[in-house]
């Protein structure tokens, strides 16, 4: 008998296992919209060209493939943080952040976890916003907190939970609800372009969370894997993150470079906290050396490199800011004409709105997990069974079929 007889077959993964169905699926019009990868006005996945001048640069250079250090590469991580933070803020100038290079945004998350659970002082819980992307879950269970949630999404309004928000209760009052809330618990927030929902709390709001965060003394670990994609503007889209340093907190933060600069499979990402001043900065850092050392050692050379090499190059910089502002604005135009067809053209029943005032790269339809399922095994139309769509799956070319086979489903 083998010695693996035991281990139960495992369920595919509610994000992933949607692309190998689509893959196995033979009909021509058969659409992705699962995975949220950016897809260019074809269809085809877009390699920016901000990152093949970075790329050509790089083998002009002729650079070397030696390990980086544990924390990977230091002018990596200045400029990432100096995108997330802004070039005036003050922990930044203080040299008060603490950052490594990760294995993109899982692995800046799992890194977070990790470390918070080894010397976060206080409570090992972290609440997540329900609904949250997936990985959330298990990506802090198996770092060894503690995970719970707070109501985030109102089905009913396909909206921001305006009552978890407002009644001047907000996250906190859901967190003080439960009974059994601990103090001072961890609190994640999707800093831009909620994944699934689209949907992400106004300026006004984040300062009303703000203020609800601090009083409650929850500590705030931000994910910010959409830089750029919400608004098409780095610096409008790192709102939440700089206001929060700004109104005193403390902060966590995880960075994704694999959608804004479509830098997916290089695995490209920072993760930071805001400390004291650069002597608590150093004991930081030193431990999440000690965190990361024994998990994979040191991180990969190529997407760090390519990402530093924009960021620190104005003419590629501006370059890449406008590739951003360009994927951006094709998905808010596909957000419009997806509208107009499911509203106007088709008439489907039902309220769509939210299709156009969602934010970033996905759309929670609405549809239900019956509705997905017949539209994969009718239209060969794939979607996670929440209703959650990529916008950037959709283009001209398959918008109408995609609208009309929506349509179909729903009535
Ligand atoms: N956080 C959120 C909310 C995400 O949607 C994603 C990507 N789907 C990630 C983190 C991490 O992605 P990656 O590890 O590819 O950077």
């Amino acid at each position: 008998v083998s010695t693996w007889s035991n281990v139960p077959a495992g369920p595919p993964d509610p994000i992933l296992g949607v692309t190998e169905a689509f893959k196995a699926d033979k009909d021509p019009r058969k659409i992705n919209l699962g995975v949220g990868a950016y897809r260019d006005g074809d269809g085809k996945p877009y390699v920016l060209n901000s990152v093949k001048k970075a790329e050509d640069f790089l083998r002009a250079s002729n650079p070397d493939k030696e390990y980086l250090p544990i924390t990977g590469l230091p002018e990596f991580t200045k400029n990432a943080t100096k995108l997330a933070y802004g070039a005036d803020s003050t922990p930044l100038n203080a040299n008060a952040i603490a950052a490594t290079q990760s294995i993109s945004g899982t692995g800046a998350l799992r890194i977070g976890g990790a470390f918070l659970a080894r010397f976060y002082p206080h409570s090992k819980v972290i609440y997540l916003p329900v609904p949250s992307w997936g990985n959330h879950t298990p990506i802090f269970r198996d770092s060894g907190l503690e995970v719970r949630g707070y109501r985030y999404f109102d089905k009913k309004t396909v909206g921001l939970d305006f009552e978890a928000f407002f009644r001047g209760r907000g996250i906190a009052y859901y967190i003080v609800v439960d009974q059994n809330a601990p103090e001072r618990s961890i609190v994640l927030l999707h800093a831009c372009a909620h994944n699934p929902t689209g949907v992400d709390p106004t300026p006004a709001q984040w300062k009303e969370i703000s203020n609800i965060v601090k009083e409650k003394k929850l500590f705030p670990f931000f994910d910010m894997a959409y830089q750029g994609f919400a608004s098409g503007s780095t610096d409008r889209d790192a709102l939440a993150v700089r206001l929060f340093v700004s109104e005193g907190h403390q902060v966590a933060l995880s960075q994704s470079f694999a959608k804004n600069m479509g830098l997916y499979g290089e695995r490209a990402g920072a993760f930071s906290l805001t400390t004291a001043d650069a002597e608590e900065k150093a004991r930081v850092e030193s431990q999440l050396k000690i965190v990361i050392r024994p998990m994979y050692s040191n991180p990969p050379l190529h997407g760090a490199r390519i990402a530093n090499t924009i960021l620190s190059r104005p003419e590629l910089y501006g370059e890449w800011e406008a590739e951003v502002k360009g994927m951006a604005d094709r998905i808010i135009s596909m957000r419009e004409r997806l509208y107009n067809e499911l509203a106007n053209t088709h008439k489907t029943p039902g309220e769509w709105g939210h299709i156009k005032s969602q934010i970033g790269m996905f759309s929670f339809t609405g549809l239900t997990a019956a509705q997905t399922k017949a539209l994969a095994e009718r239209a060969y139309i794939y979607m996670t069974a929440d209703g959650r769509i990529s916008m950037a799956g959709l283009n001209g070319k398959n918008i109408d079929y995609f609208a009309e086979s929506v349509s179909r489903a729903v009535k």
